[in-house]
């Protein structure tokens, strides 16, 4: 077998296609959405409690679904104060209704609200990755992971990214992810992270 050419990316979610197609997509290796195979495809049910398994449900669904080889990924964000939430409930944490933008508001209101008067240093969070590539025959054939840590800001900053990323403080920067150029935002985020693995993986595969 020759090295995966075309590779399908099965999410819904226009940023992260495009952030996945900066990182990985090359010469070598041809990145596809959904819509552009024939999509829409059924949905599977996110019904995994940890980013692996839900990254590898849907990629074992949708390489059935498409018949071709399919990279999933399932990321959230991972509050200290909170034990963990809103983790894999992240993009439907305060429901599941409405648009994406609208479900991204009211994630971020009530983010705000659960971190009110949580002192500095008990502010941690970050983001997670995982990501999965299986076969139409339901072989998964590479997993990987990335995280990008940060804090809870006290507001939120900036106008870049999506989902919670003008609530991600990072130290070092000065800033927060939604404050970040795209290229920047892929060199240490827990997609880009998890996506290079992928990448190192992919040259391992026959
Ligand atoms: P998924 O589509 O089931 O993986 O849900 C991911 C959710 O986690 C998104 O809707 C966002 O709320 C959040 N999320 C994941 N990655 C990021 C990121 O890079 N920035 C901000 N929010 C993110």
């Amino acid at each position: 077998m020759s090295l995966p050419r075309e590779i399908v990316v099965a999410t819904g979610n226009p940023h992260k296609v495009e952030e996945i197609r900066a990182i990985l997509g090359s010469g070598a290796l041809v990145l596809r959405s959904l819509d552009e195979v024939g999509g829409p495809f059924p949905e599977p049910e996110e019904t995994g409690r940890t980013f692996q398994a839900n990254a590898r449900l849907k990629a074992l669904a949708y390489a059935r679904a498409t018949g071709r080889l399919v990279l999933a990924d399932d990321s959230g964000l991972e509050v200290d104060a909170l034990d963990g939430e809103p983790g894999v409930d992240s993009a439907i944490w305060a429901g599941a209704h409405g648009s994406r933008a609208e479900r991204d508001a009211r994630n971020n209101a009530k983010l705000a609200e659960r971190m009110r008067g949580v002192p500095e240093a008990r502010r941690g969070a970050r983001f997670v990755c995982c990501m999965c590539l299986a076969d139409a025959s339901g072989r998964v054939l590479a997993q990987a992971r990335g995280t990008f840590e940060g804090r809870i800001a006290d507001a939120p900053r900036g106008g870049g990214g999506f989902g919670y990323d003008p609530w991600l403080w990072l130290d070092d920067a000065g800033c927060t992810a939604a404050e970040l150029d795209p290229a920047t935002k892929n060199a240490r985020s827990h997609r880009g992270h998890a996506a290079r693995a992928m990448g190192e993986a992919l040259r391992g595969i026959p």
